[in-house]
């Protein structure tokens, strides 16, 4: 995969180190046009800055169809389609001036965000769903209001075709409206990345008086402290203090990191139990965050890939439409005279247009929404369904995605017959009371839970980097390493787990491993998606032992110390090699590859950061979730094709018929024929989209 990648080899310690050289600058404040990238979800691309398309969002879809509705309606009544009266319209004196005129309203009020669309579409030389539905729109529209006027003039009574203009706007608009309502709004990870970091610092001026300055006046050089609990406001290296911190989230590293005088740290951290004292080393543009943050944008303005089939077959349509009608009107001018040509040409137009087109996929999506949501998926972009059924690399980040991300007790071991578990456990909480290291308070909780009340002891010492020592009931006990321990003791425990021995009067007596635990459904998911031929890659920041212990349990390729900078290198590699990839992960430092991957799917739990990058959230933070996502993926395009089949399908046997292939042998399109057709087309899409089913969960 990614061997020859240079920062692999690197810790994820050394954040310095990424690379700066390979990508531009771009300051958080140039990013607002990122909150609307979802919102495009009827144009090919499926995050925002793609190609520079922020602005896709061409209205809010729900207000221009109520609105839009009872003038289409008033329209409906008052165009009889000729041939084929129903009941309920009717017509009075200088009533098409009337339909003309709120014809007129209700094509600049509502068709504006389909226009639009067209444009966009055509900068792109690709047009498609928009381009068909502009063009339907104007051909009915122009043409209707051309019979109206030509009514006055000549007298002559020419069928128009307001009935179909206004019912085709209202259903795309409905269409569109419906798609906006199952697809979530999309968050501003950029946004959310800055908030990791505190506003202010305090700085610590010559005289140790301690000064609150805004972050962004900070120097490099600065000295600021950073008390226990708080988030470290940059990067920089301690001068004074101990702490251990918490990197979980930026680096993927499961335990808290112990750190003294010399020692690294990253701006967003949180400081765990003791006071730092911190010379700043990074600010602004080179800081760890800014650079998750360049990475993010970076994968935002990839182009991406994502197919969109409905797009597609529209624009295909699009195409058809305008070829049939343009042999329609040469073939028809040729025998017949041109009115006839132009007769048939407008129709033509306006048939290639289906109404059913509009809902096929707005339907499907909604229905498949909903039913993710069933089952703890949140998709906020529908095109993460369609790219996911064929996917071929999944990659996995390891803490708080396919592990908890939380250190606990795994197992205890007995050594000497002599005690019970029960006994050996009261020991090991008991001599915990003594030490504040994250493994005191995993095995504290652990004796808890059970109900197991701690041994008391005399005295208690910690032996640093060792472990602890004390006294109880005249014995001397010591919780230490294996290494401090200094015998190899047999002991089976999980892989990559921490394991400390109990020491009692020089006897090891017992064992304590502890580890992050894999979620229950993890192992499934890696057998499920090797079922499914989708590679499945673990990417890890934590370390090398760490990540070799899941990846055997898991039977699974992994990378371990891996910075943000190398998992985004590792997707783009696989997508440069023409792979389709999902990124699943939690913390900041998956964000740019979440945002990168074809798909990026987000645990729940994690921060937000990595929420507002993905396409698809798994609401219950169940890897197992993951599953039902890829049976959803490939149900629910099948849908959409099955359902663009019956939308698009319906021209097929129209464009011909509209066109007059078979006006010499008396067969045409009436428009009674064509309303009927139509309306079958819409029933079948709307009811197919409905029997879209996921199997029972197991
Ligand atoms: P440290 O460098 O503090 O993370 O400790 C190194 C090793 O010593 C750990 O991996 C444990 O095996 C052991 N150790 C340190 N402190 C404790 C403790 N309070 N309880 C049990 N084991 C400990």
């Amino acid at each position: 995969m990614n061997n020859n990648n240079k920062h692999s080899s690197h810790s994820h310690h050394n954040h310095g180190d990424m690379d700066h050289s390979k990508h531009e600058h771009v300051s958080t404040e140039e990013h607002g046009d990122h909150k609307d990238q979802h919102y495009d979800h009827h144009a090919h691309h499926d995050h925002s800055g793609h190609g520079g398309h922020e602005h896709h969002h061409h209205g809010n879809f729900k207000e221009l169809f109520l609105k839009s509705l009872p003038l289409g309606i008033i329209i409906m009544l008052l165009s009889p389609m000729a041939g084929f009266d129903l009941p309920f319209q009717f017509t009075f004196p200088y009533s098409d001036i009337v339909v003309a005129i709120l014809s007129t309203i209700l094509i600049i009020y509502g068709g504006r965000p389909f226009y639009q669309g067209a444009v966009d579409e055509f900068k792109q030389k690709e047009p498609g769903m928009m381009a068909l539905v502009s063009l339907g729109l104007s051909v009915s529209y122009l043409y209707s209001i051309y019979t109206v006027i030509a009514s006055y003039v000549t007298g002559e009574q020419i069928m128009d075709f307001f009935f179909e203009f206004a019912s085709l706007l209202l259903i795309m608009l409905l269409g569109h409206w419906i798609e906006m309502k199952a697809i979530g709004q999309a968050g501003d990870a950029q946004e959310e990345l800055a908030k990791l970091v505190p506003k202010d610092a305090h700085v610590v001026l010559e005289d140790d008086s301690i000064e609150t300055r805004p972050v962004a006046d900070l120097k490099v050089g600065d000295l600021i402290r950073v008390q226990a609990g708080e988030n470290v406001p940059a990067d920089g290296t301690i001068e004074r203090g101990e702490s251990r911190l918490n990197e979980a989230l930026l680096t993927g590293e499961s335990k808290a990191v112990k750190k003294g005088p010399g020692d690294e740290v990253i701006g967003g951290s949180t400081n765990g139990e003791g006071v730092l004292y911190i010379k700043v080393r990074e600010t602004g543009d080179q800081s760890f965050i800014s650079q998750v943050q360049n990475l993010i944008s970076q994968a935002q303005s990839q182009p991406s890939r994502a197919e969109n089939i409905a797009q597609k077959v529209a624009g295909w349509l699009f195409y058809i439409a305008v070829t049939a009608a343009l042999i329609a009107f040469v073939v028809w001018m040729l025998i017949a005279d041109i009115p006839t040509a132009v007769k048939f040409a407008i129709t033509t137009l306006v048939i290639a247009c289906p109404h059913a087109l509009g809902l096929a996929i707005p339907l499907v999506t909604a229905r498949s929404t909903s039913l993710g949501a069933s089952r703890g998926l949140l998709v906020k972009d529908r095109q993460a369904l369609e790219i996911a059924q064929d996917a071929d690399v999944m990659i996995l980040d390891k803490t708080g995605t396919l592990t908890t991300g939380e250190f606990k007790v795994l197992d205890v071991k007995l050594l000497n017959d002599k005690y019970t578990k029960e006994e050996i456990i009261a020991l090991l909480a008991g001599i915990e009371g003594g030490s504040s290291h994250p493994i005191a308070q995993s095995i504290i909780s652990f004796a808890n839970q059970q109900d197991i009340s701690p041994v008391s002891f005399d005295s208690i010492d910690v032996i640093s980097g060792a472990g602890v020592e004390g006294k109880a009931k005249g014995h001397s006990y010591q919780l230490i390493s294996q290494k401090a321990y200094g015998r190899n003791l047999d002991i089976d425990i999980p892989k990559g787990a921490t394991l400390s021995i109990l020491v009692e009067n020089d006897d090891a007596i017992g064992a304590v491993a502890l580890g992050d635990e894999l979620k229950p459904t993890s192992k499934e998911l890696i057998k499920a998606l090797k079922k499914n031929n989708i590679q499945p890659i673990m990417a890890t920041g934590d370390n090398e032992k760490a990540a070799l212990g899941v990846s055997e349990d898991l039977e699974i390729e992994y990378k371990a110390n891996q910075s943000p900078q190398d998992k985004y290198e590792l997707v783009k590699a696989l997508k440069d090699e023409g792979k389709k990839v999902i990124m699943v992960g939690d913390g900041v430092n998956d964000a740019p590859s979440l945002a990168l991957a074809d798909v990026g799917i987000a645990v729940c739990a994690g921060t937000q950061v990595a929420l507002d990058s993905a396409d698809v959230i798994l609401t219950q933070s169940d890897p197992g979730d993951i599953e039902s996502f890829i049976e959803l993926a490939h149900k629910t395009t099948r849908k959409m094709k099955q359902n663009l089949f019956w939308g698009a399908g319906y021209n097929f046997i129209a464009i011909p018929l509209a066109a007059g292939i078979l006006a010499p042998i008396d067969i045409t399109l009436s428009p009674a024929l064509g309303a009927i057709l139509m309306s079958l087309s819409t029933v079948i899409v709307a009811i197919n989209a409905i029997l879209l089913r996921l199997d029972p969960k197991k």
